[in-house]
Formats: structure tokens, sequence, C-alpha cells
């Protein structure tokens, strides 16, 4: 019988499992302490339960699918990690450590997951596309990367972002069963609003989401404000152009009471002119929503052809000030990890051919 990986279950499921087998289901609860809190490698570990259910759950389960094979830090701090899977399939996370806002002597950490082995839209900015994609991660692959991470760093995570290699709403049931136990209060229980899932503008997945009561964040990619531009830069918009997609962030704001971020990356002599920051502020001024302005992360792997460099600071700051006069709430961010290829955008550069990820 082929063994289930046992982090991919809520709890609920897990008691149903051992309840079948004879077990009180209160057992599943301590089960979870052990695999959550204490995060143990190995059934045996788990030292308050009876040698007969150790017995079960390492006949019907196993723990670990991930296996690091290589960690990188870079001066600013972001820490990449590279696992490879059971398949031999590689997967890249990303450690963000920053000080609180409100109290700067206190630590907080951020980790970017990914959700898919490689990605299907192929966006000209972006590393993780340009090999294509492979598969979905299973929801014990999301769990185990915030897992391992906590383990290799020694450190805790607060807040969780869907941002590393892959579209998470391309891979839904998935990510809504690791939500689940990252979630939950007997899992790794991190807050829905610590969580944001980040997507190119999945119109099915973002309508789903607006229904699920998870009050998760959402931020979509935009990088243009009409078609014949983003259709250039994210193949996407042919699929979902924005006449359909800015309508369904528009009904999700509403459904959900909650607010959109749109991520907008800053590329020289592409997006970032005073015109197109007018179009941006008419497409979404009118509902609940706020721009991150994301400062260009050239890719060690471009695409042959493209050749695309960071907007220059004069152009992100007037860029800025036309959104705020359309009173749209506006950050400029520059990403972590630029030099060791974690930051935005550059996950699976690096290592698209293996030897080169350890030169
Ligand atoms: S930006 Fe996101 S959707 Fe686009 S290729 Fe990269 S991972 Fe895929």
């Amino acid at each position: 019988m082929t063994k289930i990986n046992i982090h991919g279950l809520s709890a609920e499921e897990l008691a149903e499992i051992i309840v079948k087998e004879g077990f009180p289901s209160y057992r599943a609860k301590q089960i979870f302490h052990w695999l959550y809190p204490k995060k143990v490698k190995s059934f045996k570990e788990m030292k308050n339960l009876p040698r007969n259910l150790i017995t079960l759950l390492e006949s019907l389960f196993h723990l670990e699918s991930l296996n690091c094979l290589a960690q990188q830090e870079s001066k600013d701090g972001a820490v990449k990690f590279l696992f490879e899977l059971e398949d031999k399939e590689l997967i890249e996370s990303v450690l963000i450590s920053h000080r609180d806002t409100s109290n700067t002597s206190r630590e907080r950490n951020t980790i970017c997951l990914s959700s898919q082995v490689g990605c299907l839209w192929h966006c000209l900015f972006c590393a993780s596309g340009q090999k294509g994609f492979k598969r979905n991660l299973e929801a014990s692959e999301i769990v185990e990367q915030i897992l391992a991470v906590q383990r290799l760093s020694g450190k805790a995570i607060h807040n969780v972002v869907f941002m590393g290699m892959g579209e998470p709403l391309n891979n839904y049931e998935q990510l809504m069963r690791a939500l689940t136990i990252i979630n939950g209060r007997e899992g790794l229980n991190i807050g829905a609003r610590k969580i944001t899932i980040s997507t190119c503008g999945i119109i099915p997945g973002i309508k789903k989401l607006a229904d699920n009561p998870l009050q998760v964040e959402l931020s979509v990619s935009l990088h243009g404000a009409e078609d014949n531009l983003r259709n250039y830069l994210m193949p996407v918009n042919r699929r979902y152009p924005l006449s359909q997609l800015i309508p369904t962030c528009r009904e999700y704001v509403k459904k959900k009471n909650r607010q959109i971020t749109f991520e907008y990356l800053m590329l020289k002599g592409i997006n970032d002119s005073a015109d197109e920051a007018q179009k941006l502020s008419k497409l979404i001024s009118d509902f609940n929503t706020k721009v991150n302005l994301i400062i260009y992360n050239p890719l060690q792997t471009a695409q042959e052809g493209v050749n695309l460099s960071p907007s220059d600071p004069a152009a992100v700051y007037s860029f800025q000030q036309i959104l705020k006069k359309s009173n749209i709430p506006v950050t400029v961010r520059y990403s972590k990890g630029q030099a060791i290829q974690a930051a935005c955008g550059q996950l699976r550069g690096a290592h698209l051919d293996r030897q080169s990820y350890f030169d």
C-alpha cells in the first residue's frame, strides 16, 4: 500500500482515519501537536502515543518529502532554500527577516512559498515560467516548506506569502488544503490575515476565493493598465483580459469587504510613464485597492531578446505621486534577496541547470 504524507491531512481527516482503526479522536490532536509545534521528524518521537498507534501511523503515513540541497544567504538577510522533492523535481522557498515597524527590537519572519514546479504562464520578467510547467505541488509539499525552513533556520514564521514558483490559484485545491493546516489552530496556527496569495489574475480562482470564508490577503499582479501592454508582459492576459479581471477584483472586494493589493513592476521605458500611471489610476481608483510599486530585479537568465531594466528613481517617484493624487494608497517595494536570485520573479532562475546552482 502506498503511504500518504501525513502533512497533507487536516486534523479532522486524521481523526476520522484513526477512529476507524479503533483509537479515540483526541489522539489526532496529540499527533498534530507533535507534527506542528514540535515539528518531529519521525513517529517514534511522539512520546505520549501508545506503541500500537505509532505502528499504525508508520504503516499508513510518511512524514517528510523535502530534502534541502542548498541554502544561500544574501547580505540583506534573505535566505533561499533549494528543496528536492521525492520525484527529484526542485523548488525554492525564501525566508525574509525584517524588523517590526511598531517595535524595532522585534524580528518578524516572512516565508515566500512555491505552489507549483515551474509555471504555465511565461511572464516576461519571471524566471519561474521560463522552463514551462512541470506539476502542481501537493498540500503536504507546501506545508513542509514552512516546517523545513523553521527547522533549518531555527526561526518562527509570522507571515506567509505565495509568491514563489508557480501560480497558486492554478493549484487551488491543494492550496486550500495546505491553508487549512497552515491556518488551523491545531496546525501551524498562522492567522489568515498573515497569509497572502499572489496571483497573475486567474479569474476562476479569484471568484472561488471570493466565496471562501478564509480572510486571507489577495494580491494581483497587474504590471500594465492596458491589454496590449499586459499581453506583452503577461501572456495570462490573453486568457483573462483586464475587461474581465478588473470587474472580478471589484466583485471580490465587495463580497469579502477586503482590500486588494495590485502589484506593479516598474520597468524602465515600458510601463513607467506618467501616461501609464494615469491609466492605472483610472482603472482602479473606484474601489478599495492599494498598489505596490516593485522595483524590477534583473534575471541572471533573461529570456532571449528580452532586455528589461528597473525604472529610474525619478520615474518611480512621479508614478507614485500620480496614484496618490487619485487617493490610491501606494508603497514602493525593494525586494530582498536580489544578489542570490531570491527576489520577486527570480526564483528558479539559478537552478535551471542543477550544477550551476552550486558553482
Ligand atoms: S510571475 Fe507568477 S504567473 Fe508569471 S510566470 Fe512567474 S510564477 Fe508564473
